[in-house]
């Protein structure tokens, strides 16, 4: 597990379906998020991949203990500790498109087959190595329902990060810039949101992944 052997997401070999890898956003060697998920598919337009309800995960706290809401003024400063934690409510079904700065996220309620809208994660390109996909949020994120009207998530927190020093003003800018990028994606429904996903039912033999 180690990003100085990673290497760009979209070239074989790919993970078959039914894989189990980990997807993680952050530096592993540092409190990060990361959660097991399932392959659905991996070729070189995209790595799509399964999140159930229940998985257990990991998952970034502060070191006071305050939640992430709380004293906004050092939420991107204040000092953070590894924690373990369990993604329930939903299954997502994720698609990472090879080389964008963004994933899509389809919403199911736990073990239902209602679709509930996308959630597209602004974030680094993805680099992988043997049984691990490597990312990085990048803070801002755009809902998309079901009915394709869609909206901006987190622009308050985006104006945190530069005031706190975790962006520059160019990089803040960069990242509103693939937001309109998604925003024009979304408008001519693009891939992969015309691509069906929303109908999208597990193999029901798929275990529920456990963290390695
Ligand atoms: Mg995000």
């Amino acid at each position: 597990m180690s990003l100085s052997d990673a290497r760009p997401s979209g070239t074989p070999p790919f993970w078959e379906p039914g894989t189990q890898v980990m997807w993680r956003y952050g530096d592993p060697s540092l409190p990060h998020w990361a959660t097991p998920m399932t392959v659905v598919r991996d070729d070189e337009d995209a790595l799509v991949a399964w999140l159930a309800a229940g998985t257990p995960t990991l998952k970034v706290g502060r070191a006071d203990g305050l939640g992430r809401h709380e004293d906004r003024d050092r939420m991107f400063t204040a000092e953070r500790v590894q924690l373990t934690g369990t993604w329930d409510d939903y299954d997502v079904l994720r698609v990472a498109p090879t080389g964008r700065p963004w994933s899509v996220w389809a919403f199911f309620p736990a073990g239902e087959a209602t679709f509930e809208g996308w959630y597209v994660n602004l974030e680094d390109p993805h680099v992988r190595d043997a049984d691990t996909t490597y990312s990085k949020d990048h803070v801002l994120d755009v809902w998309v329902e079901p009915d394709r009207t869609h909206s901006r998530k987190d622009e308050d927190e985006l104006v945190l990060a530069v005031e706190q020093g975790r962006y520059s003003p160019a990089e803040a800018a960069r990242i509103t810039a693939v937001a309109d990028e998604v925003e024009a994606v979304i408008r001519a429904w693009g891939p992969p949101f015309c691509d069906g996903w929303e109908t999208f039912r597990p193999d029901p033999s798929w275990p529920v992944p456990q963290l390695p």
